[in-house]
């Protein structure tokens, strides 16, 4: 499938069938980089109300690395659906979180896998460290852990990496 229809059709898992991107100047590119797939938006932002998105930007680039093409088509998608929340959100807030929480977009540009919330916990006295203590595919799942977690855990000090 050419990129920008594969673009489109996770734009839609994301956004709903109803989402018109008629006005948005589409262009497809493969670039050198980090990330497998990034989306340059020119211009304004687009703008979203939770998982509705109001006005898609009037130009977006959506840039692949050359490793993109060798990912499963699970991790394309996954991938390109992170990229098509940016469409409504530019940055990773909540709204955007729980996007992709809902449609199986990857979390950030940097992890493509399912496990992605680290819970980080570091103990109250000074000069204490964050350690891992446990990751998470999703935020439900972190917040049931942690309800529990503080009962047992008083005075700790947590903070979650995405
Ligand atoms: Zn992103």
């Amino acid at each position: 499938m050419k990129l920008k229809k594969q673009f489109i059709e996770a734009a839609k898992d994301v956004w709903g069938g109803k989402l018109d991107l008629s006005r948005t100047h589409l262009t497809t590119h493969e670039t050198e980089m980090k990330p497998y797939a990034r989306l340059k938006v020119k211009g304004k932002h687009g703008k979203a109300l939770k998982d509705l998105l109001i006005k898609p930007p009037y130009i977006a680039e959506l840039h692949v690395n050359p490793k993109f093409k060798k990912l499963s088509k699970e991790k394309q998608t996954r991938a390109l659906k992170h990229e098509a929340g940016h469409l409504g959100y530019p940055h990773h807030g909540k709204d955007f979180i729980n996007l992709m929480e809902k449609t199986g977009g990857a979390m950030s540009e940097n992890s493509l896998e399912k496990t992605v919330f680290y819970l980080q916990g570091k103990p109250a006295k000074k000069g204490g460290r964050y350690k891992t203590i446990k990751g998470f595919e999703t935020q439900t799942e972190l917040n049931n852990f942690v309800k529990d977690f503080t009962k047992k855990n008083k005075g700790m000090r947590l903070r979650v990496k995405i």
